[in-house]
């Protein structure tokens, strides 16, 4: 697998600056073992007018297979072969992606300890990558990598065999591309797009692949014409997973069409932007865990209480299972947030009898609210005073009555993990109170029981040993009068009977 970037220059701003933005000093030949084999860094030439770095990845096909990779499909005969005898060492596919981001991490980030100016330069720039996988053809790669602002993008299918012209072309290209761009952009569309066109991801999706997918599609992806068909490869055509950036490259593209709304429409991506490594935001972990709880009830009909910019109920819209979904909301500056995020005046006849927005308060009954499957109330307790909680309760529990009820709220011990939180303080300036997992459930517990439900607790984000996790949920299921005759029942025979070890 090989891939070389050439840029040219003068001696006023030389071609070997080029070294400086890899961090590979032209004058050496390097090697760098990664997870597949062995990256080699070399620069064919490097002069003040012209600058070539060559990567080329040696790829270990046996150790490939050993991890469990690159494996053929299906378990014939033929499959086993082609795990030892297959492409994998020659064409630049997503391995390749995978050790530009190793070998080139510091360039992709756009930093470059020693000329911090350079990064940002926009420079000459010529990649050429002589056998390319395109599964989707020429046509395709042109399509995804001309939006990136290269000049010229040079297709040229490469034929099975070039003493038999007859049998046509192989299912690789040889690709050029040319343009002004800036380094960095330029190896970030290279790593989301050797996999997309590779389409045959080796390695396990796990899901910070959509973070990486996030953070190398900064600035283009959610602009590009393809980013639906980019997505959804590179993410190895895992449902839910596309269906989350696909979900946070929309929240881009708002944020883009009204600038002063980057922070209110997601902090989702605030809570993370700090941190080094971005962890997928807790507020997407949230939404996961609700969907995760929604679809194993099996629930179609849905209120998203308090459902603030939308974001949930567009997250519900995706899935055809929910037929009906209703976001109520106390604020109509949110509610008309979340009409422009739906898009409800754009949205068809069909998408559109799905969903409903309705401005209302959760401390008064409703009766619209009545009779379904489940209710959502994700970090809204905590905005009502305590002494407005008994109101909502009864709105929710005692009058709309939906089957199932989740509750999310913060778990207030998990405070002290947050580096950005003074001592005692609450995570957001709204918060009327935020609890610790004692109180929640002591508050949980008994509206089960005033209201006829069952209780279960799910955390929600990574669990501290100590503290918790950092959100806490509850899922009250409404007990059916059989429930309630099977609970009595077991009530006493759990006092008739003995108990195992207990002398008779
Ligand atoms: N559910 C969303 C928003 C949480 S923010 C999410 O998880 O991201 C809390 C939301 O509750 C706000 O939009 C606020 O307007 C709404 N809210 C607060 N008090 C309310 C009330 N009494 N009735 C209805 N909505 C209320």
């Amino acid at each position: 697998m090989f891939l070389t970037i050439s840029t040219t220059g003068s001696p006023e701003r030389p071609a070997t600056d080029l070294g400086f933005l890899l961090h590979k000093h032209p004058g050496k030949v390097q090697a760098f073992s990664t997870s597949h084999g062995t990256a080699h860094v070399f620069y064919p030439e490097a002069t003040a007018e012209r600058c070539t770095a060559g990567l080329l990845l040696e790829v270990d096909p046996v150790a490939l297979v050993r991890r469990g990779q690159g494996k053929g499909r299906g378990g014939t005969p033929d499959a086993a072969l082609a795990q030892y005898v297959n492409d994998r060492p020659y064409a630049a596919s997503s391995l390749l992606a995978v050790a530009l981001s190793g070998v080139f991490r510091t360039a992709l980030k756009g930093e470059c300890v020693h000329r911090p100016e350079l990064p940002d330069e926009v420079r000459p720039l010529r990649v050429e990558i002589p056998a390319l996988p395109a599964r989707g053809g020429p046509d395709l790669v042109r399509r995804l990598f001309a939006p990136l602002g290269w000049d010229s993008v040079e297709v040229t299918p490469v034929p099975l065999d070039e003493t038999f012209p007859e049998w046509g072309d192989s299912r690789y290209v040889r690709l050029v591309l040319e343009g002004e761009l800036r380094l960095a952009d330029a190896l970030r569309g290279l790593y989301v797009l050797l996999p997309v066109l590779d389409d045959a991801k080796h390695y396990w999706i796990a899901a910070d692949e959509v973070d990486k997918l996030m953070r190398a599609g900064e600035g283009w992806l959610a602009e590009h014409p393809e980013s639906g068909l980019i997505t959804s490869r590179y993410l190895a055509r895992h449902k839910r997973l596309t269906q989350d950036a696909l979900e946070r490259l929309e929240l881009v593209r708002l944020a883009e069409a009204d600038g002063s709304e980057v922070e209110e429409l997601d902090n989702a991506v605030d809570e993370s932007r700090d941190t080094e490594e971005r962890p997928v935001p807790l507020a997407v972990k949230r939404r996961d865990a609700i969907l995760a709880v929604l679809r194993a009830v099996g629930a179609a009909r849905v209120l998203d209480l308090g459902c603030g910019q939308g974001q949930l109920v567009q997250a519900l819209l995706k899935d055809p299972a929910y037929t009906e979904i209703v976001g109520v909301d106390v604020s109509v500056r949110a509610l008309n947030v979340a009409a422009k995020r739906l898009r409800l005046e754009r949205m068809g006849e069909r998408q559109s009898s799905r969903v409903r927005l309705m401005q209302g308060s959760l401390a008064y009954t409703d009766k619209r609210l009545a009779g379904y499957d489940a209710a959502v109330l994700s970090e809204v307790i905590e905005h009502l005073d305590l002494e407005r909680l008994p109101a909502l309760e009864y709105a929710v529990f005692g009058s709309a009555r939906p089957r199932t009820v989740l509750v999310t709220t913060p778990n207030v011990e998990y405070n002290v993990r947050w580096e950005s939180l003074p001592a005692g303080h609450v995570r957001h300036g709204d918060h009327r109170f935020e609890w610790t997992r004692e109180e929640f459930r002591s508050w949980a517990g008994q509206v089960a029981a005033r209201h006829g439900y069952a209780v279960a607790y799910v955390p929600v984000g990574d669990e501290d040993p100590e503290v918790g996790p950092p959100t806490q949920m509850a899922v009250f299921t409404q007990l059916t009068d059989a429930d309630i005759v099977d609970t009595a029942a077991t009530a006493t025979a759990a006092t008739d009977t003995p108990k195992e070890g207990e002398a008779a």
